[in-house]
């Protein structure tokens, strides 16, 4: 992810609407919730998919996403994280020791891996924030893990109430939960601008449209989500029609280089698979008489992520079988392909991620399964790797076109 590295002058003349202010957002992303900040909000910074932001945004906190920056070279992190560990969350806890997420007035973090875990307790062992949460989202969807989700969540709520003296009504929960379901909405109608040969918007613009959303308070969001719809419908400058159409699976994508990169060789990335993109915005929460049973059920069991276990469920006359099983676990990717008209998909893991890396193999059966050409990169989140991926790249592309 970029950071600090633009030009003003540039930024000031362009008008702040649709893609360019995303763009704008996308170079400097801090530039919002610093003025929020100084205008009396609290900003509360949020790692990975499982944190509830509905809970902040009912309590009038500005909800940040934490991310990293490809681009800045790892120089304090292997004092308190094993260089052998996810790369993006390494840059994480780099720029953190660094002072870079210093405006942050507290975190919350949830399991999302073990190594995600790991970074949530060293960040409050040396950042020392004012108000620091862990999620200990439970790793399966049985009836008891639901359970205990709730409870989690309760305990997620009290202490926010202690941080900000504030009650979380039901009713504040309820309006909150509506907003970000309209974010949701929105990114829905976003990505139906990808269906159309060729899409309306690239997967580059469309990346840069997911990190301004994961920098903006809800309503912002949502705002200039209107814009970027109401602009790619109109515009006549979208990107040209291409081969290839890929949809792109994995591990967190933040920059946009690896994105440009498939972009410019003959591919439109026209779907995602990521926590950033499609796996962040697919699932609404329903709308319960008690909200925290919407929300624990949504975090918990509707949202589509390898590090949580899914027992394959059969009818009476279905014997579970390997493909049964992936069938319940891709069946998702398949309708994906279909309506986005994808002739390959890139599976993409940052090296060291097992939650990706383990799923790969069942993940290529499936695929085959259903005539889907794939290809396994591994990255280790770095500007050098690119050049390798493009060759790899390249010729997956002359297979397939
Ligand atoms: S990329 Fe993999 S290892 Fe890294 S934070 Fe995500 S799930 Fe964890």
């Amino acid at each position: 992810m970029v950071t600090g590295k633009i030009n003003h002058t540039e930024i000031l003349s362009v008008a702040e609407a649709g893609l360019s202010k995303t763009k704008q957002i996308y170079q400097d992303r801090t530039r919002r919730v610093k003025e929020l900040k100084a205008e009396g909000k609290k900003v509360i910074g949020y790692l990975d998919i499982y944190p509830v932001l509905e809970m902040l945004t009912a309590l009038d906190l500005v909800p940040y996403r934490i991310l990293g920056d490809m681009r800045e070279p790892i120089t304090k992190a292997d004092t308190c994280l094993p260089t052998v560990v996810c790369p993006f969350l390494r840059s994480v806890m780099d720029l953190g020791l660094k002072g870079k997420y210093n405006f942050l007035d507290g975190v919350v973090m949830a399991h999302g891996c073990e190594v995600s875990e790991k970074t949530a307790h060293i960040w409050r062992t040396y950042l020392n924030p004012s108000y620091a949460h862990f999620i200990d989202t439970p790793h399966t969807t049985h009836a008891a893990a639901q359970r205990q989700h709730k409870e989690l969540l309760k305990d997620f709520k009290r202490t926010l109430e202690s941080f900000t003296g504030k009650e979380l009504s039901i009713e504040k929960l309820k309006e909150a939960i509506k907003i970000h379901n309209e974010q949701r909405a929105l990114v829905r109608e976003l990505y139906d601008l990808k269906k159309p040969d060729p899409p309306l918007i690239s997967g580059v613009e469309t990346l840069q449209v997911m990190v301004a959303l994961a920098s903006l308070p809800v309503a912002e969001g949502n705002e200039l989500l209107r814009q970027v719809i109401s602009e790619v419908k109109q515009r006549k400058d979208g990107p040209a029609k291409k081969p290839a159409r890929l949809l792109v699976w994995g591990s967190i994508i933040d920059d946009i280089a690896l994105i440009d990169m498939m972009e410019s060789i003959g591919a439109d990335v026209v779907m995602d698979d990521t926590v950033l993109g499609s796996r962040a915005y697919f699932s609404p929460v329903a709308l319960t008489a008690d909200p925290l049973d919407g929300l624990a059920h949504r975090y918990l069991v509707e949202l589509k992520s390898p590090r949580t276990f899914r027992e394959t469920v059969l009818s009476e006359t279905k014997r579970k079988d390997y493909m049964t099983d992936l069938e319940n676990r891709f069946g998702y990717l398949k309708d994906y392909a279909r309506e986005w008209k994808v002739n390959g998909v890139i599976l993409q893991a940052l090296r060291y991620c097992d939650i990706h890396g383990y799923e790969v193999p069942g993940l290529k059966d499936y695929l085959a399964s259903i005539g889907l050409p794939s290809i396994y990169l591994e990255h280790d989140y770095s500007e050098a790797a690119l050049a390798q991926l493009r060759t790899r790249v390249q010729a997956f592309l002359e297979v397939i076109s």
